[in-house]
């Protein structure tokens, strides 16, 4: 079995599609994950996406 190199690279699988934003209304056009249809209309686009996670704590 060859080594491929090139094949680990692109581990990441981008899904291509046309979907919205639920916050912002942004076009969707690529996402790192196969959306779960019963979501769809909850997607967020990386920027409210960011958002909405939670702060980090940082440790004084
Ligand atoms: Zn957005």
């Amino acid at each position: 079995m060859p080594y491929d190199p090139s094949s680990r690279s692109d581990d990441r699988q981008w899904v291509e599609g046309e979907w919205k934003c639920a916050e912002c209304g942004t076009a969707i056009t690529k996402l790192p994950f196969n959306p779960d249809p019963a979501r769809l209309d909850q997607l967020k686009c990386r920027d409210c996406h960011r958002k909405s996670l939670p702060p980090r704590r940082d440790f004084r």
